[in-house]
């Protein structure tokens, strides 16, 4: 039997993982200079979450989850995205009574039973923001300027921020009686998805991926020109922000995300670089979501990212992941002894913060130096039963061939200095 990693899951095998570490971390360099807090809730919930939380007639809910029974027959569902497991814990826990204004952050795997695809997996990871308790322009467009920064500062070029309203329940229901009126006078020219969805969901409509609808709706009466006094006086102050940070961006009306909750402000950042599946990350405006979820009301505004899709464009772009990690000593130890010998000194030497590695398959000195090699060691220490006789070994500059003898007690000094310098 020849076991094999379920369809739309993936191994980050050890040799890549030095790319999700250098993204990790400059996610969280980020998110701290902005002062977001990292919040870590369980992969799974109570089904009912993201059923209310998301939307029934969202395809992530309808078609997508990974829900299953557990041994109290609970109907628990592994997080298909992390706004309402968020805003789950943002409730449960009072965060709101502790401070007004909570800017948190994440990052972790999320599911999804998709068709996978390059950039569509059924086991991906997001990173991502959630500010919860102001209604700010400012903070929407802050959390644009979270997502903007980590992109730039890993250097990503050809992007562009789609931005749109939504709308709010004031604006909303005309708004979408007219929409709804519109799609209905071409009706069976639309594609058989978007026909269900002029009945749960006629919004979702307008984002549709079938040419023939893309058509169809071209003239359609679009949100951003129907919004109420406070939804477009928001949406300008976004506009005017965005304008003052320099930051560039198109308005699409047809911009509308997938799920029911999103009020006033929604965006998309694209790239160039990834082809069908262009969006790295979106985000927007969530104000009715914790009243929904049993919490008091409190406007909110977030977004997501994908991490898969955002090491395809760096790859694509040819972009850096940092040093590929090396070796600083390797310790060459020859013979039972000398093995037993070197364990003190490589663990002295990693005391000191230096990578140092030794030999564990009783290879001969040859084969030692080669892993010494291919693992890009920058000096190795030679140790055999003579050096030990004699108290110390030889030290090689793995860069130059030079070849020095220390004397074994100075060694891990010998290499801070080297090192320090
Ligand atoms: P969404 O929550 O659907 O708006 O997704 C936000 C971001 O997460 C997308 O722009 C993608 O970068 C990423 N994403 C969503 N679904 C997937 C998936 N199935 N596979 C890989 N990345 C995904």
């Amino acid at each position: 039997m020849n076991y094999r990693v379920p369809t739309g899951t993936k191994d980050i095998l050890p040799a890549e993982m030095y790319k999700w570490q250098f993204v990790e971390k400059k996610i969280i360099g980020v998110m701290r200079r902005f002062n977001y807090t990292e919040i870590r809730t369980p992969i799974f919930e109570y089904t009912d979450l993201f059923k209310r939380g998301i939307g029934e007639a969202t395809d992530v809910v309808g078609k997508e989850m990974y829900t299953f029974l557990d041994k109290g027959e609970e109907s628990l569902t592994l997080r298909p995205e992390m706004t309402a497991s968020v805003i789950r814990a943002f409730i449960e826990n009072n965060l709101g009574e502790q401070l007004p204004l909570n800017k948190l952050f994440y990052l972790g795997p999320m599911f999804r039973q998709e068709r996978p695809q390059k950039g569509r997996l059924r086991q991906f990871h997001q990173f991502g923001v959630e500010a919860i308790g102001s209604s700010s322009p400012e903070i929407d467009v802050e959390t644009m300027l979270v997502a903007l920064t980590i992109y730039e500062e890993l250097g990503l070029k050809n992007l562009s921020f789609k931005i749109n309203s939504v709308g709010c329940p004031v604006c909303r229901p005309d708004y979408r009686k007219k929409l709804v009126a519109f799609l209905s006078a071409v009706k069976d020219q639309l594609s058989v998805e978007s026909q269900k969805r002029l009945e749960t969901n006629p919004m979702r409509i307008l984002d549709s991926k079938s040419e023939k609808d893309m058509e169809l709706t071209v003239n359609a009466p679009m949100m951003k020109d129907h919004l109420c006094a406070e939804c477009l006086t928001h949406f300008d102050k976004v506009k005017l922000l965005l304008n003052g940070v320099k930051v560039k961006f198109d308005v699409d009306g047809k911009l509308v995300r997938g799920l029911d909750y999103y009020t006033k402000t929604a965006y998309e950042i694209q790239s160039e670089n990834l082809g069908s599946q262009n969006a790295l990350g979106g985000g927007g405006r969530y104000d009715l979501l914790t009243e929904s979820l049993g919490g008091k009301p409190t406007p909110s505004v977030g977004f997501a990212a994908g991490i898969e899709r955002l090491i395809i464009v760096m790859e694509a772009e040819n972009l850096s992941f940092g040093a590929v990690p090396e070796i600083d000593v390797y310790v060459v130890a020859l013979g039972e002894t000398a093995a037993a010998a070197a364990m003190p000194y490589v663990q002295a030497i990693r005391k000191q913060n230096m990578v140092c590695e030794m030999d564990y398959l009783k290879r001969s000195m040859k084969a030692q130096m080669r892993d010494a090699n291919r693992q890009k060691a920058k000096f190795t220490v030679i140790l055999g039963d003579n050096e030990i006789a004699k108290n110390e070994c030889v030290v090689k500059n793995m860069g130059n061939s030079e070849q020095s003898s220390v004397p074994l007690p100075q060694l891990d000094a010998y290499f801070q200095n080297l090192f320090a310098r």
